[in-house]
């Protein structure tokens, strides 16, 4: 079978070309600018360059960054600078990179974001009201696969899926979204004792492990859809979670340039959907002042 590829580095920047156009059209519009707040805690190297990845790109569409990089911090002090993050008006979104060191409560960190500045979707509330099917921010990799499968119109509907995986940042969230979009979904973990058999009966699988090659390209069903997050380096070459499913599967995302520019693209959508939502409630809110003034 021929395996053609899901491009992630062609959806990325077509994601980008809408952000670019509707951040020129806020700046217009409103006199103001679309800022993200980012913020890194430690000195974990690849959280550093994820960090710097993510500023390039706000760059490359014209979101503004205000970066935190703190060196050891405490719980109480990051929500803190979260707290104050919130109340700020000139900040749209709120961006803490993970993992946060070991000492950090990290899930009580996220719990902080205000709902709409949570433009990485990591809170329990963000999540719970995702997976409620509610307005809400996803977590960026799992709305971002969603992207990717949709650029594709790979439809959803009635497909056994095989999540790999169930993180809160990857594998939950996107057993929940898939779930929502009536797909069947099975979602593995550590303790799975059929993980080949799961596999292999599924017609789309996400592989969100972070152990290279876990997923054999002889366990794949003819034809099955391989959407591969996971980034791992070898011998200093960068891998998926999956074998190359080339020849067996009907489409697969690449490692790297499939998942990951999408994961980006996701954050800048919506931090620019998170800034005009901001400022469609306030003009809002001004409008209910006036009346109620007037009255
Ligand atoms: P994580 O928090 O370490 O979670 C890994 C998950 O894999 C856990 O649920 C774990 O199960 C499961 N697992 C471990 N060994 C397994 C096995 N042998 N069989 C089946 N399941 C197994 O990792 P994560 O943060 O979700 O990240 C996963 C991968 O995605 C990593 O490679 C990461 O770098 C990548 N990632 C990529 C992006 C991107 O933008 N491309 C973004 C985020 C993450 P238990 O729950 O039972 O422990």
């Amino acid at each position: 079978m021929k395996s053609e590829i899901l491009d992630g580095k062609a959806v990325a920047k077509s994601i980008e070309n809408d952000v670019r156009n509707r951040v020129y059209n806020f700046e217009e519009n409103y006199n103001d600018k679309v800022t993200l707040a980012t913020i890194i805690v430690g000195d974990n190297p690849a959280s550093k360059t994820y960090i710097k990845m993510k500023s390039k790109a706000c760059k490359r569409v014209g979101i503004y960054t205000q970066e935190y990089i703190l060196p050891a911090f405490t719980t109480e002090g990051l929500i803190k600078i979260i707290e104050t993050l919130n109340q700020d008006p000139t900040i749209n979104g709120i961006l803490i990179q993970h993992p946060l060191p070991r000492n950090i409560d990290e899930q009580q960190c996220f719990d902080k974001i205000a709902i709409e500045k949570d433009v990485d979707g990591l809170s329990a509330h963000s999540f719970g009201k995702m997976a409620f099917g509610e307005d809400a921010f996803g977590a960026a990799t799992p709305t971002g696969i969603i992207k990717i499968l949709d650029s594709y119109h790979i439809n959803l509907e009635g497909k056994k899926i095989c999540v790999v995986g169930r993180s809160p940042i990857l594998g939950k969230p996107i057993a929940a979204m898939l779930l929502n979009r009536n797909a069947t979904v099975t979602n593995c973990h550590s303790k799975t004792k059929t993980l080949k058999d799961e596999v292999g009966q599924a017609d789309i699988v996400v592989c969100a492990v972070g152990k290279s090659e876990l997923i054999k390209k002889s366990w794949l069903k003819d034809g099955a859809i391989v959407i591969d997050a996971g980034y791992n380096f070898v011998n200093g070459k960068t891998v998926g979670d999956a074998e190359n499913p080339e020849g067996i599967a009907s489409f697969y995302t690449p490692v790297p340039g499939g998942v990951g520019p999408v994961t980006i693209a996701t954050l800048l959508s919506n931090t620019i959907t998170a800034a005009e939502k901001q400022k469609e409630m306030q003009m809002q809110k001004q409008k209910e002042k006036q009346y109620i003034r007037r009255k």
